[in-house]
């Protein structure tokens, strides 16, 4: 949705701040610190002329936005989109810095974004428009001052470009200045499925709080990228009982339940999920109000509104992607007595592995698979304890209290370091 488009509720940026507005007021935020925390440290518009397999040029606009580096390194993905916006990316950016704070690892938030289909570019276009971007941006990545990541439409394969890029020219191999990357090229094990086995990991605290077994618990998830299909397989796997899933085209609906590993397969080879033997479509706003327990948006921004969110009939709503719902939505959410299990802390898996990715990389010594799932398993089952804690507290919900948990820790790392003039 171009900028121009989309109104005060859609606006991601304006999510950000409201509920950062909220979390600041409680928590009487000195006003001179909300100045600083409000607002991008450093925002990038880079032009990226690309000669297409045509043999005509072409000029894509890219951003890398630093939101707030005062607890380490600049951390977070890098989404290729036709609909990116620099609102977006502003606000994502700043996503990453709270999401950094509440699993308490040592980054602050980044996000960058180009603008382009990948649906219909080539291999080689993606590749020109990864190599262009990063060289444009050589004086702002690194190990110690920023650090990608893949996010929307990109992946393994767009994180070794940048890899290798940013080595050229530095002359050497760099592999901590990007995560995500291929495990042959110091990549971590379990960073793929990192993001969707944080969603189980905090599903499992949620209906534990609930009083719900695995068994019970009826899923539906929205988005069929590597968070939503991960998290829908590995909750099966996990005993959950999956009855909807959906890619950007619609969903499909079973009450008995999916087999989450015959819709990969078959998504694999139609690149669709309508036609599953044994379910019915439905659309991705039937799937949104399907008759369930969780409910996994993990597809994009905006998804549940003032327009949907009273219809919602989950008890859990566990937010696989970046602003799902909108602030105009959490009241209604929040009236319906849904539990929240806040994007910030839900998605939180994925810059989780990928800040062991990043360890594993500068000790130059790589763990088993089982050491990062256990020690993500730690800091989710941490980080999601620490936010019911603040929740019950401060009497707020799971919302406000991640983001005065977050909100609070970037504060007083910016007050111990004091203002640098
Ligand atoms: N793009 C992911 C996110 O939104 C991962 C970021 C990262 O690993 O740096 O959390």
């Amino acid at each position: 949705m171009p900028a121009i488009l989309q109104d005060k509720e859609t606006n991601p940026f304006e999510s950000m701040m409201s509920r950062f507005d909220a979390a600041a007021e409680r928590l009487k935020l000195d006003p001179g610190l909300y100045q600083i925390l409000r607002v991008p440290d450093r925002e990038i518009t880079v032009s990226i002329p690309v000669m297409m397999d045509s043999g005509r040029l072409q000029v894509f606009i890219g951003y890398r936005v630093q939101h707030n580096l005062a607890r380490g390194p600049c951390k977070g993905g890098i989404r290729f989109a036709p609909t990116v916006t620099l609102d977006e990316v502003r606000a994502l950016a700043a996503w990453m810095t709270w999401k950094c704070a509440i699993v308490n690892i040592p980054f602050g938030g980044a996000k960058g974004g180009v603008i382009c289909d990948p649906s219909k570019l080539s291999n080689s276009e993606i590749e020109k428009i990864t190599r262009r971007y990063t060289a444009m941006l050589m004086d702002v990545l690194g190990p110690e001052r920023d650090v990608p990541a893949p996010d929307m439409n990109t992946n393994e394969q767009v994180m070794a470009w940048v890899m290798d890029t940013y080595s050229m020219h530095q002359r050497h191999t760099v592999t901590g200045v990007v995560t995500g990357k291929p495990i042959e090229l110091g990549g971590s094990r379990g960073r793929h499925d990192a993001t969707g086995r944080g969603i189980m990991i905090c599903c499992n605290q949620a209906i534990k709080r609930l009083g719900l077994t695995r068994e019970q618990t009826r899923v539906a998830v929205q988005g069929f990228g590597n968070v939503g299909s991960t998290a829908a397989r590995l909750m099966q796997e996990g005993g959950y009982r999956i009855v909807g899933l959906s890619d950007i085209n619609g969903g499909i609906l079973s009450p008995d339940g999916i087999r989450v590993s015959e819709a990969i397969a078959y998504y694999k080879e139609k690149r669709t999920l309508a036609g599953l033997p044994g379910t019915r479509s439905c659309s991705n706003a039937e799937l949104l109000e399907t008759d369930c327990d969780i409910l996994v948006p993990a597809a994009t921004e905006n998804q549940i509104t003032s327009h949907n969110a009273g219809r919602l009939k989950c008890k859990i709503l566990c937010e696989g992607a970046n602003g799902p719902t909108t602030a105009a939505a959490d009241d209604i959410v929040e009236a319906k007595k849904i539990f929240i299990i806040p994007d910030i802390l839900a998605n939180a898996g994925g810059v989780t592995v990928s800040y062991f990715e990043w360890v594993q990389d500068r000790q130059g010594y790589f763990w088993t698979e089982n050491t990062v799932n256990s020690e993500l398993e730690r800091i989710m089952i941490e980080s999601f304890e620490a936010v019911v804690s603040y929740a019950d507290l401060h009497h707020v919900n799971m919302r406000i209290a991640s983001y005065m948990l977050a909100v609070d820790r970037v504060a007083s790392t910016t007050r111990l370091r004091g203002i640098y003039a």
